[in-house]
């Protein structure tokens, strides 16, 4: 029986169905990845801005080999190898003060969420239409999209959504039980939607009067992806918490947020067993050495597929790209892999591509090509 078929039977009957899925895939390598049948395509989900490094990179590979030949786990009661530079790494590239180590995205919005309680001993959040930022009970409370919070509620923490670049609709929500201020410097899971300008300097100027914390949710738009270490920096905005993840370890499990001076857990405040291990630490570290070295040609790659897909009204900020397609999104995107290029549909019939951010021109020139032929 084909490799594929046969997996997916083994799949449907002891996994449980969240997951749409099609294809089986095998083997990684730079932006290229080979499915059970050997077919080859180029990579533009990269596992949706995870694998920024591009996949199995050799510094990624030797980093996390070496470290569990020394010491796969060790508990947060001891020092954790690795794990003080990587928050002060994380501290220089945010331009923040102290970080905290979790295990994923939502993990490190509800880092933020018990941060921000905790911190200023108020309750309530607001955040944006549309905003995505996590599945866990408490991220999805601060998670818009109906139809994946609603099975679920009542949620906690309470948090009022107004729409996103909407600043008015902003200063009229916030007021003194606002602990803190969800927003994402791009809304990706929506379809690469950007903030229109100086919102983000307005949210920032709201916080500042109301007292309530600046969450940037950078766990798709930070760690280079759009060109920057946050995007927020590009509108020169500063926010007292960040949340980071996908592209933080090139697929190794681990997420982060980094605050402010001032702002930061005291004993027994928060915890987790695996968190800021020591194979997560050393993935973390050896990734974000080569995004050092790439990130200089972050946004020249991303004009390249902008000007390349001009006819089709992209969005784009470094290798974070968007493109309106409507109901064809899930045609386009089967065409495009049957034509050896992977892409996805976010939200609203938004075409989205977040590739390593090791992409080469050849390969950006390739996928252009293959999105001509499927969106032509
Ligand atoms: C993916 C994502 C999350 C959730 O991350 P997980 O690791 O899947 O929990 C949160 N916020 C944003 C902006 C994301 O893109």
């Amino acid at each position: 029986m084909e490799e594929r078929a046969h997996y997916r039977e083994l799949d449907a009957r002891y996994y449980m169905q969240a997951f749409s899925r099609t294809m089986l895939i095998v083997k990684g390598a730079g932006s290229k990845v080979w499915d059970a049948e050997g077919n080859e395509y180029i990579d533009c989900v990269a596992g949706i801005a995870v694998c920024s490094t591009g996949h199995c990179h050799p510094a990624v590979v030797r980093a996390i080999c070496e470290q569990a030949h020394e010491l796969i786990h060790c508990s947060n009661l001891y020092y954790v190898p690795h794990q003080a530079e990587l928050a002060r790494k994380l501290a220089e590239i945010t331009g923040l003060s102290r970080a905290f180590l979790v295990n994923s995205g939502a993990e490190a919005n509800e880092a933020a969420i018990k941060l921000a309680r905790v911190a200023t001993g108020r309750k309530q959040f607001v955040a944006f239409r549309d905003c995505f930022h996590g599945r866990t009970m408490g991220s999805l409370a601060v998670t818009h999209k109906p139809a994946i919070r609603e099975p679920f509620e009542p949620l906690e923490p309470k948090c009022t959504f107004v729409d996103y670049g909407d600043a008015g609709a902003l200063r009229n929500a916030v007021d003194e039980n606002t602990a803190g201020v969800f927003v994402e410097a791009v809304q990706g899971e929506a379809g690469v939607i950007l903030p229109p300008e100086g919102f983000l300097r307005e949210v920032r100027e709201i916080c500042d009067e109301t007292g309530a914390l600046l969450i940037a949710d950078e766990v798709q738009t930070g760690m280079g992806r759009t060109g920057t270490w946050l995007a927020m920096h590009q509108h020169g905005v500063q926010p007292d918490i960040v949340s980071l993840a996908k592209g933080m370890a090139s697929g190794f499990p681990v997420g982060a947020i980094v605050a402010r001076e001032g702002l930061a857990f005291t004993a027994g405040q928060h915890g987790s067993t695996f968190a800021g291990g020591p194979l997560a630490c050393a993935a973390a570290l050896a990734t974000i050495g080569v995004i050092e070295e790439v990130l200089p040609g972050v946004a020249a790659k991303g004009k390249r597929f902008a000007e390349g897909l001009a006819a089709y009204n992209p969005r784009a900020i470094g290798l974070m790209v968007g493109i309106p397609v409507g109901d064809r999104c899930p045609e386009v995107q089967k065409t495009c892999a049957n034509r050896g290029v992977l892409v996805n549909c976010a939200a609203n019939g938004n075409l989205r591509l977040v590739p390593p951010l090791t992409i080469t021109e050849e390969e950006i020139d390739r996928t252009i090509e293959v999105l001509h032929a499927a969106l032509g």
